[in-house]
């Protein structure tokens, strides 16, 4: 039986804030986004091999063997210079992970779990091996009751989803901005097929959440947050909204230069999303 790989960045063993109750969560590398905001920006490329983080891995954690890097945890100290050096937003510090090995480490923890979550990067730039890892939880009558979600930025296409969605149980889904040419500026990519996943989610009763990212002065506007109502009538009946706020860990670049969302920020956006009985809202329990 066919066991697909995925590059993995991370895999957490337990995590409460990646979906709802205790969930084991994996990180695949690589994203079709480049989010000024992003958090994790060392999960953006994917590496080809130069070598240019080589020479500042003191502990020689890195190494070349027959053209590809390889990386040893033991040796490695995490001073992240590798990934603050590499030019194209990748990681060295990457581990290739089948379904098989996959749904070991899930067994292991399965008894802790209410589900797991993959995300990233961008969870579905590696569709076949996700869908045959939740095709294979799913079949698996020790795993079975776990729920299965992806956190996704929805740039995924319609057979794409069709693909996912009759294994998956939920999706958690990042809009960025709804005015377009923001979404272009913030992502680097178009928002129409992010708008197009939430309303294939919301018809297929898999839309978990929406995820809104709320930067001062860049998308908590009192327009955009219209606009974002608006949107979520839209797609019918109730939806719940997860704020999240900016704030500077992990960033890199222009985007250090917006100041930090507060939480009296996120307190006013979220009172005007409950006084427009969309849904249920979330809001940041840290302001790290
Ligand atoms: S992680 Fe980046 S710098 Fe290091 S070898 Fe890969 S692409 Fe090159
Ligand atoms: S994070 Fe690890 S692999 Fe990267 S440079 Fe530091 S010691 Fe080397």
């Amino acid at each position: 039986m066919s066991n697909p790989q995925a590059t993995v960045n991370k895999l957490l063993t337990w995590s409460s804030v990646d979906g709802p109750g205790n969930r084991l969560v994996l990180f695949l590398q690589g994203c079709n986004f480049a989010c000024a905001a992003c958090h994790n920006p060392y999960t953006i490329g994917v590496c080809n091999d130069c070598g240019d983080c080589l020479p500042v891995c003191e502990p020689r954690a890195l190494t070349m063997q027959g053209g590809r890097v390889k990386f040893d945890a033991d040796l490695c100290t995490q001073c992240d210079k590798c990934t603050d050096i590499c030019p194209i937003s990748a990681s060295p510090m990457v581990r290739r992970m089948s379904v098989d090995q996959v749904i070991a480490t899930i067994r292991d923890h399965a008894h802790f779990l209410t589900g797991i979550t993959v995300s990233g990067g961008e969870a579905t730039m590696q569709l076949k091996f996700l869908t045959a890892l939740f095709a294979a939880m799913g079949e698996d009558p020790a795993l079975s009751n776990l729920t299965r979600f992806v956190d996704t930025n929805g740039h995924l296409g319609a057979k794409g989803w069709a693909r996912l969605m009759p294994v998956m149980d939920g999706a958690m889904l990042d809009i960025k901005a709804l005015d377009p040419a923001l979404h272009r500026d913030l992502t680097g990519q178009e928002l129409d097929k992010t708008l197009r996943a939430a309303r294939l989610l919301k018809d297929a009763g898999k839309l978990f959440e929406l995820r809104y990212l709320l930067v001062p002065g860049v998308t908590d506007k009192p327009d955009q947050i219209t606009t974002l109502i608006d949107f979520t009538r839209s797609l019918g009946g109730q939806t719940r909204i997860r704020l999240n706020a900016f704030q500077h860990h992990g960033v890199r670049g222009h985007a250090l230069d917006w100041p930090p969302m507060q939480r009296a920020g996120v307190e006013a956006v979220a009172d005007r999303l409950r006084a427009a009985d969309t849904g249920e809202v979330a809001t940041p329990a840290l302001y790290l």
